[in-house]
C-alpha cells in the first residue's frame, strides 16, 4: 500500500523541483557503467590486487571496523605519510592531501581557490570532469584550446593566462583524453606568469617513460603549484577511491578548512595503506601495460588509422566518420571503448593481452564492414 506522500514523491519529476538553474537539463556524469566482457573505457589497470595483497586488505578493514564506533583521522595523517614516502621528492605528510578520488581534491581545491566571480583556465581537449567540478563550485569556466596535435607551448600558455588572468589554472599530463605531454619548460613557463594557484593534474604520470620529468620537482620553487595524483589508474586501486596532491603546506591548510569532516572514511585510509605499503606489487603491471600501449600504437598505425603518440594507458585514434557507429558495433561484440575527444575520435584503455586481442579482433570486424560499405 502507498501512502499519500508516497505517491506524490513518486509522481514529482526534477522539473517540478526549486532546482539550482544551472543544473537544469544536466545530466550526472558519465562513462557507460555497462556489463560486457572487455573494458576499455575509464582507463583502469586491468590487473586485480593479488591474493597476498587482497588478505592483507581484508585484515586492514576488518581492524578498521573494530573501531567503527569512533570517527576516523580527520587528518588522516598515516595514509599522508605513506603518500609522501611513495612520492619522494623531500616531500613529507605535511605536503600531502587527499579524499575520496582526485575529483574531491580537485573540488576541495575549487572550494578553496576558485568559487564566485572567479575562473578556472585549462587548455582543451582535455578531461571532461573539469566543467563539472567548476559548475559545482559556482566558478567561471575558460577553455582555450591546445595547438592541432595537442601539445602546449610555452607562446600559447602565456597568451591564454595573460587574456584571462585565471584564478585557477589546471594542465593535465599526460592529457586525458589525447595522452600528451606537457614539458617542465611550458609549466615553468606557466607558473611564471600566472597569477593564481597552478595545478598540473599527473594522474597518468606513472605510466610515462620512465626518466620522464615530473611537475613534483618544481615544488620547491613554486609555492602556488599544486600536483593532483590518483591511486585509481597506474595503482589498480579506482575501487578504493583515494587521490591525492602535492604542494606547499599553506595549500594542504587552505584544503583543510573547506573539506567535510571526516570526509575520508576509515576504511578507506585503512585499506589505501595497505595498497601503498605494497605499491611494487600494486604496480607490478605498468611497465607491461606501457609495452601494451605502444604495441597497439602500432598496430592502429598498421590499419591505417591516425593514432595520437601518447604517454598514458589509452589510446586516442579515428578518424571515423560516424564514431558512434564503430564503437556501438564494437559494444555489439563485447567491448566497450570510450567515445569521447575531438570529433571522429575514440579512446581505448589499455587492457590484459586478451582484452586486447579482443580489441583487435572487433576493430577489423568493423573495419572490414566499413569497407564493405564504402
Ligand atoms: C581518471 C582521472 C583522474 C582520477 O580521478 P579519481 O577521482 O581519482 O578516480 C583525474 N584526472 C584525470 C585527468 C583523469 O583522467
Amino acid at each position: 500500500m502507498t501512502t499519500r506522500a508516497q505517491g506524490s514523491a513518486a509522481a514529482i519529476g526534477l522539473a517540478d523541483l526549486p532546482l539550482r538553474p544551472e543544473l537544469v537539463g544536466e545530466e550526472p556524469y558519465g562513462a557507460p557503467q555497462l556489463d560486457v566482457p572487455v573494458l576499455l573505457n575509464v582507463n583502469e589497470n586491468p590487473y586485480a590486487p593479488s591474493d597476498r595483497v587482497r588478505a592483507e586488505i581484508a585484515t586492514a578493514a576488518a581492524e578498521a571496523a573494530t573501531v567503527m564506533n569512533r570517527y576516523p583521522d580527520r587528518e588522516a595523517r598515516a595514509l599522508r605519510s605513506r603518500l609522501a614516502r611513495y612520492l619522494g621528492h623531500g616531500l613529507t605528510a605535511d605536503n600531502i592531501w587527499a579524499a575520496n578520488g582526485s575529483n574531491e581534491v580537485m573540488t576541495h581545491l575549487l572550494q578553496a581557490f576558485a568559487g564566485p566571480d572567479r575562473s578556472l583556465l585549462t587548455f582543451g581537449p582535455t578531461y571532461s570532469m573539469y566543467p563539472e567540478y567548476a559548475r559545482n563550485t559556482h566558478t567561471r569556466f575558460v577553455v582555450e584550446p591546445r595547438a592541432d596535435d595537442f601539445t602546449l607551448d610555452p607562446d600559447r600558455v602565456v597568451a591564454a593566462v595573460t587574456r584571462h588572468q585565471p584564478d585557477v589554472v589546471v594542465v593535465t599530463t599526460p592529457n586525458n583524453p589525447t595522452g600528451t605531454v606537457t614539458g617542465l619548460d611550458t609549466i615553468r613557463t606557466l607558473l611564471d606568469v600566472a597569477p593564481g594557484i597552478v595545478v598540473i593534474d599527473e594522474a597518468y604520470q606513472e605510466f610515462v617513460t620512465p626518466g620522464l620529468p615530473t611537475a613534483l620537482e618544481l615544488l620547491g620553487d613554486y609555492p602556488r603549484l599544486v600536483v593532483s595524483r590518483t591511486m585509481s589508474k597506474a595503482f589498480a586501486f579506482a575501487g578504493g577511491r583515494l587521490g591525492y596532491l602535492a604542494a606547499a603546506p599553506a595549500i594542504v591548510d587552505a584544503c583543510r578548512i573547506v573539506r567535510l569532516p571526516y570526509h575520508l572514511s576509515g576504511i578507506t585510509q585503512a585499506v589505501a595503506s595497505v595498497a601503498l605499503d605494497n605499491a611494487p606489487e600494486m604496480m607490478a603491471h605498468v611497465a607491461e601495460l606501457r609495452a601494451a600501449r605502444d604495441d597497439l600504437v602500432d598496430w592502429l598505425r598498421e590499419q591505417g588509422l591516425p593514432v595520437v603518440p601518447t604517454q598514458a594507458n589509452f589510446v586516442l585514434f579515428g578518424a571515423f566518420a560516424d564514431r558512434h557507429e564503430v564503437w556501438s558495433q564494437l559494444l555489439a561484440d563485447g567491448v566497450l571503448i570510450r567515445e569521447t575527444g575531438p570529433a571522429g575520435m575514440l579512446r581505448v584503455s589499455v587492457g590484459t593481452p586478451a582484452e586486447m586481442a579482443a580489441f583487435k579482433a572487433a576493430l577489423l570486424r568493423v573495419l572490414a564492414n566499413e569497407e564493405m560499405s564504402r
